[in-house]
């Protein structure tokens, strides 16, 4: 019985280390240049306990040491900072027209990245194409002599919660794939954390996660690209995300502006899809699949058909911004996908209706903050990137 409990109070005494190391990181990673005092007051901890866990950190190249501070009262101290030099992130986000890669530092600074464009192909080839850019990414020169925490895979549908598996990818027509199963095998020296989630919550997590100072206590990523979907995250230690039961949580691309409206690539009728997305309109404006949407749609922005089709889907955007607001009431949205690039004719319209009507309700003249991404082709990867960082800090795993 002894010998049981001296193992047992051993264990402990390992996770309490490991939960206040984690405590300690995760309180400079959101507001970097803390002392140990600092910490030791905000945590809630004896200032013998941050020192050793702050040195400890330090050695393992979590943190890294910044100038003397003047402290209110006691001797000055060291402001904390993370260490962008020893650890990296890798990040991918298999989109239905593009694979989008990167690896970045532990509050998010990108090292190296790449967009390589695809026809949209199987999961098998798609997961061995991916596997050879990973590893070419790895071995770029900013990334390689650092240790990788893991991989972290953003892809375009719902993830079944608590599993790695994909239910489907309705504009790639995949249904129920281990995606991380088909990718592990080509990268068989990569341990660390390996995770999958949908590219809207990946998103949406690392717009909330590499955010410091003043953070958001909820925020929802739409994401407007082939398809359109979103993601809300909340809260901070880590912050949460709403998944529902089989994963369709803001799935709203789905959710029905029409009834008995245009066939979605899903089999319902009348879609938000069917209004606005990338793949709708291809298919109103005669794009090929294999062409960029946005390269084809620059040149042609002053027609008056395509301002027309853009004006319509930028009012379906609107509704679904609005729809988000009355039954999310996020405290920031943030829009983002390669749609954005087609500017005004298309989001002029979504913010004007949403402008104008988010406020009917409650009769108020409080403006819920919009964000519009102009460039979020990296945005799903580095999220699933920050997904990496957040399960080595809160997880099970034994990296820190
Ligand atoms: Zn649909």
């Amino acid at each position: 019985m002894s010998t049981s409990f001296q193992q047992h109070k051993t264990g402990d005494l390992h996770f309490l280390k490991r939960l206040n190391r984690s405590a300690i990181l995760e309180l400079v990673r959101r507001t970097p240049g803390l002392t140990r005092a600092d910490i030791a007051s905000q945590a809630q901890l004896t200032k013998a306990t941050v020192g050793a866990g702050v040195q400890s950190l330090l050695k393992q190249g979590w943190l890294s040491e910044g100038e003397l501070q003047k402290s209110s009262g006691g001797r000055p101290g060291r402001s904390l900072y993370l260490n962008e030099r020893h650890y990296a992130m890798l990040g991918a986000e298999v989109g239905v027209h593009g694979l989008r890669l990167v690896a970045c530092t532990l509050s998010g600074q990108r090292l190296a990245s790449h967009h390589e464009p695809l026809v949209p192909t199987t999961p098998e080839a798609t997961a061995e194409l991916l596997a050879g850019l990973l590893r070419q990414l790895m071995a770029a020169p900013k990334v390689a002599d650092r240790h990788c925490l893991g991989v972290g895979v953003a892809l375009p549908g719902p993830v079944a919660p608590g599993q790695p598996l994909l239910r489907l990818a309705p504009n790639l027509g995949w249904r129920d794939v281990r995606f991380l199963d088909l990718l592990r095998p080509h990268l068989p020296r990569q341990d660390g954390v390996w995770l999958m989630d949908n590219e809207a919550n990946s998103a949406a997590f690392g717009e909330l996660y590499f955010r410091t100072g003043t953070i958001p206590d909820s925020l929802v990523y739409v994401s407007a690209g082939t398809g359109i979907g979103s993601g809300m995250v909340e809260g901070t230690h880590p912050p949460l995300i709403s998944r529902g039961l089989q994963g369709l949580a803001g799935e709203i691309g789905h959710t029905v502006l029409q009834p008995g409206g245009l066939y979605c690539h899903c089999g319902n009728r009348g879609c938000a899809e069917t209004l606005v997305s990338g793949w709708s309109l291809r298919a109103a404006l005669g794009i090929a699949e294999d062409e960029s949407l946005i390269d084809a749609l620059l040149p042609r922005l002053q027609d008056e058909g395509v301002q027309r089709t853009l004006r319509r889907a930028g009012e379906a955007l609107g509704t679904l911004l609005l729809n988000l607001h009355h039954t999310q009431n996020p405290s920031e949205i943030v829009l983002g996908g390669s749609l954005v690039q087609l500017g005004a004719p298309l989001l002029d319209p979504a913010l004007a209706y949403f402008k104008a009507n988010q406020n009917r309700l409650l009769g108020t003249t409080q403006q819920v903050p919009l964000r519009v991404i102009e460039d979020a082709t990296f945005i799903a990867a580095r999220g699933a990137a920050a997904q990496v960082l957040a399960s080595v800090i809160h997880g099970p795993s034994d990296l820190l």
